[in-house]
């Protein structure tokens, strides 16, 4: 049975900023972080308009703690696929620095994880079902250790977003985003097509390749790697985002696996369940909280933590002003939401390929 702490969010003149320091502390940080670790604080930085992602305070905690241990914290998250304000490192960075996370503020730099165009990542073999590597950014690859920080809130595409999504798919390079969110193979729009050939040159098989003025893949040579996808700048070769949710949270945990690959017993998780947002942070607006704030968690196993996450989420009454209104305590509130998405699928995949338990104690702190 893993271990998950909880603080809850009543003051008693201790400031939620010290319950950081105490969570960090009781999953045993100071024991498995070394002086000199280059750590990766893995965050969401929060879409430009958004609100529901975790405060830079907080976070600025985590990196004075981790400094004073002689480790060296630097935050990260990986490029979007998505064409928004965070798709590549240059407006990535603009955005981080807009939602607080600057060094002034944070105590530590921002470095993109996959860098400037999402081209700066490991290819991390891995035994899975769907992957045999799968494509980490290379400062979450390369870092000695990692502490992800999440806020936990529903998503679309997974029901929930907590650790597994954070880890797996926002560690992913651009190319590794594309791999989990589609199972078909790209085609080249035409009338978009302008010639240019970067595709072909980044095509990793020679699968595409200009015939003509027009590039055309070959649909034999291509191993769906989406590297064309996330270069062509005029969007002629489409994102298709059509994947099965359940093959889409196991292709999100095979990268979870990628990720943790080189960090066995130097990784930790913080999760936020506090301004539990229906939808995810990648949006440039944040709805209504679904359940009132209820606290902070930390552990080293990333399924019981987000399993404890959801269930301290359902074990809540919906709040009256939110999307859920009038749903009962105890009511799956994710399920709710989104009703084609069982998120049980990431947890059980999870804990049948050795990412951790569901099984769990709540260790109040
Ligand atoms: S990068 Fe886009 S525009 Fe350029 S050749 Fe490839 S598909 Fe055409
Ligand atoms: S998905 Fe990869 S292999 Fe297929 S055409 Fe695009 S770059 Fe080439």
């Amino acid at each position: 049975m893993a271990k998950v702490y909880f603080a809850d969010l009543k003051a008693n003149q201790e400031s939620l900023l010290r319950k950081v320091d105490r969570l960090c502390t009781a999953c045993g940080m100071d024991q498995f972080i070394n002086k000199g670790d280059l750590v990766a604080i893995k965050m969401h930085f929060g879409e430009p308009g958004n609100t529901g992602y975790v405060r830079a305070q907080y976070v600025r905690r985590l990196v004075d703690k981790l400094t004073k241990l002689g480790a060296r914290p630097f935050l990260t998250d990986a490029n979007t696929l998505y064409v928004g304000r965070r798709s590549n490192a240059v407006d990535h960075l603009r955005s981080a620095v807009l939602n607080g996370f600057d060094f002034a503020v944070a105590g530590a730099p921002v470095i993109i994880a996959d860098g400037l165009t999402g081209k700066d990542y490991v290819n991390v073999p891995i035994e899975g079902k769907h992957f045999r590597e799968v494509k980490i950014g290379s400062a979450v690859a390369h870092a000695d250790a990692l502490v992800a920080v999440t806020h936990f809130k529903g998503h679309e595409a997974t029901g929930f977003g907590g650790v597994l999504k954070n880890l797996g798919m926002g560690s992913g390079s651009r190319a590794g985003k594309q791999m989990m969110h589609s199972d078909v193979l790209p085609v080249v729009d035409e009338e978009k097509c302008t010639g240019c050939g970067r595709c072909n040159r980044w095509c990793p098989t020679g699968a595409a390749a200009l015939v003509g003025k027009k590039t055309r893949i070959d649909q034999d040579k291509c191993i769906g790697c989406g590297e064309c996808t996330v270069t062509c700048g005029e969007q002629a070769i489409a994102v298709n985002w059509k994947t099965e949710p359940d093959i889409i949270q196991e292709k999100i945990v095979e990268y979870v696996m990628g990720v943790l690959t080189n960090k066995t017993g130097k990784a930790a998780f913080l999760t936020f369940v506090t301004n539990v947002t229906p939808d995810c942070d990648c949006w440039h607006w944040s709805d209504a909280p679904i359940v009132r704030n209820i606290g902070i968690l930390a552990s080293v196993d990333p399924v019981a933590l987000d399993q404890a996450a959801v269930d301290l989420v359902n074990k809540e009454a919906a709040l009256p002003d939110g999307r859920l209104a009038g749903l009962s305590a105890g009511s799956d509130k994710f399920r709710t939401l989104y009703p084609g998405v069982d998120w049980q699928r990431q947890l059980a995949y999870a804990q049948a390929m050795g990412l951790g338990t569901r099984d769990y104690e709540l260790v109040r702190i």
